[in-house]
């Protein structure tokens, strides 16, 4: 008895269940199962299976597509639940910049801040970490602290370019710590970006 073309191991014919194709290429049994989930045809010389061989094995393949399947359906499942979490996070983020916006408008600057500190640590993704930015520039500088809303917005404006209220309250805090040629830079960065 010859050995079998897809593991090489030798088949004994008493022991073990095994096929050929018409060329008599052996193989067993289980090496053959999972050959067919790739192939229908010999693998060393490339004639199909015959129909009876391919019917001993049809409740195996059956099994294996379900299995297949299955982790596919699994595999959707879990990328749906992503994109409905991704969803629900950006909702409660816009809220939360709402209400944050509500705030500086109250002049409720140091809450605003908070919640804006919290925020800027959740949020990886770059147009959020952006908008965070630009409100901690913003409620910074309306709080009468230029030193912090320049060093916000400076990192705003090295993320995004094309951002002009980002350089707009830029020039004002420069502005108000006297720094006019510095004021002066973030002006004119707002006409570049229009
Ligand atoms: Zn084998
Ligand atoms: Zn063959």
């Amino acid at each position: 008895m010859p050995s079998c073309i897809i593991c090489h191991l030798k088949i004994n014919e008493h022991t073990d269940s095994y096929n050929s194709c018409k060329n008599l290429h052996f193989v067993h049994n289980h090496c053959l199962a999972e050959w067919l989930t790739h192939s229908k045809s010999c693998p060393l010389c490339s004639e199909p299976y015959s129909s009876s061989l391919l019917e001993q094995f049809e409740e195996y393949m059956d099994k294996k597509e379900q299995e297949k399947q299955d982790a596919l359906d699994k595999e959707q499942k879990k990328e749906s639940m992503k994109k409905m979490q991704d969803v629900a996070n950006k909702i409660l983020f816009l809220k939360s910049v709402e209400k944050i916006e509500g705030l500086i408008e109250k002049e409720n600057y140091n809450e605003a801040i908070d919640l804006l500190l919290d925020l800027y640590e959740e949020n990886s993704i770059e147009e959020r970490g952006v908008t965070v930015l630009f409100l901690l520039g913003k409620a910074n500088y309306l709080k009468g602290r230029y030193d912090l809303a320049i060093n916000f917005l400076f990192k705003l404006v090295k993320i995004r370019y094309d951002y002009p209220d980002g350089f707009l309250y830029l020039g004002k805090a420069y502005e108000h710590l006297g720094l006019h040629d510095k004021a002066k830079w973030a002006y004119e960065r707002i006409k570049e970006t229009k």
